[in-house]
């Protein structure tokens, strides 16, 4: 089992926690970079918009790390790229734990085989972001929280009976690769050098979507590229704009049509 302070990444693990994101948002300004708290019993897991991430204790890890700002890059647009890196790095790990086929759906979903394995919720604070992943791990089916998610051992990857160290295995592929592509991102938070990381993980990408924000009517077109800030560029081929670019904070949903 992870401790706390051991390992690689000095993971503080918690054996219960109502919130990984809201600890770390509530600890921001004491902080250090990277710093990690993790737990596989989330008691009060929130999702985007007030949404809710729920799953019985010990099927699915909570992974939140807070990336320090007055690290950043001057440029706050760059901020909109990572939300989609840490989708990356989940899209990474769960196809190194073995689903090769896991992909990302934009802005930060993972899905295995259509149902969503991961998400991700992104939270600034005066001094960072806190990047929150949920991961199902042991999750069986009968636990699902919802028809459309799946877990690792729901696809075969870990044999829930025999693999003791699972955890450790999920926080040191995702971290790692978080890691790294946060590296890539602070030398050059610019879509010239992060789309080519991203566009190859995004399965969104030459989808028919239907995409949902407040206040405006649903707009359906194909998914066709980031802009340079990650917005998902949607031509409708409709009116004076084809092509809209949608920003991951405005949209309420997004689905496959
Ligand atoms: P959606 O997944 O509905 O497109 P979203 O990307 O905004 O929306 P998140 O903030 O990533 O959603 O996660 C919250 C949503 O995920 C919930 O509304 C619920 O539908 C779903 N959910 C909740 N718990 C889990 C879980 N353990 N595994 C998979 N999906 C879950």
């Amino acid at each position: 089992r992870v401790g706390v302070g051991r390992g690689p990444f000095g993971v503080e693990w918690r054996d219960s926690c109502p919130s990984t994101n809201s600890e770390l948002v509530r600890r921001a300004a004491e902080l250090p970079d990277f710093a990690v708290l993790a737990t596989d019993d989330q008691t009060a897991g929130r999702g985007r918009l007030d949404r809710v991430w729920s799953a019985p204790p010990g099927a699915s890890l909570a992974i939140s790390v807070f990336i320090r700002l007055d690290a950043a890059p001057a440029d706050p647009q760059g901020l909109g790229w990572l939300p989609l890196l840490a989708g990356v790095a989940m899209t990474r790990a769960v196809r190194e734990l073995g689903a090769e086929c896991a992909g990302l759906k934009w802005p930060n979903d993972v899905l295995v085989r259509g149902r969503k394995i991961s998400g991700v919720l992104t939270e600034l604070t005066a001094h960072g972001v806190v990047i929150g992943s949920g991961l199902n791990t042991r999750m069986t089916e009968e636990q699902l929280p919802v028809p459309t998610a799946t877990s690792l051992a729901i696809e075969g990857i870990v044999d829930v009976e025999t693999d003791a160290l699972l955890a450790d295995r999920v926080l040191a592929a995702y971290l790692g690769a978080l890691r790294d592509l946060v590296a890539q991102w602070r030398e050059a938070p610019t879509g010239a050098a992060l789309r080519p990381i991203v566009v190859p993980v995004l399965d969104t990408l030459g989808a028919a979507v239907r995409v949902d924000q407040p206040g405006l009517a649903p707009l359906r077109g194909v998914a066709e590229g980031l802009d340079d800030d990650g917005r998902l560029l949607v031509r409708s081929g409709e009116g004076s704009s084809p092509v809209v670019a949608v920003s991951a904070g405005d949209v309420t949903h997004l689905r496959y049509e």
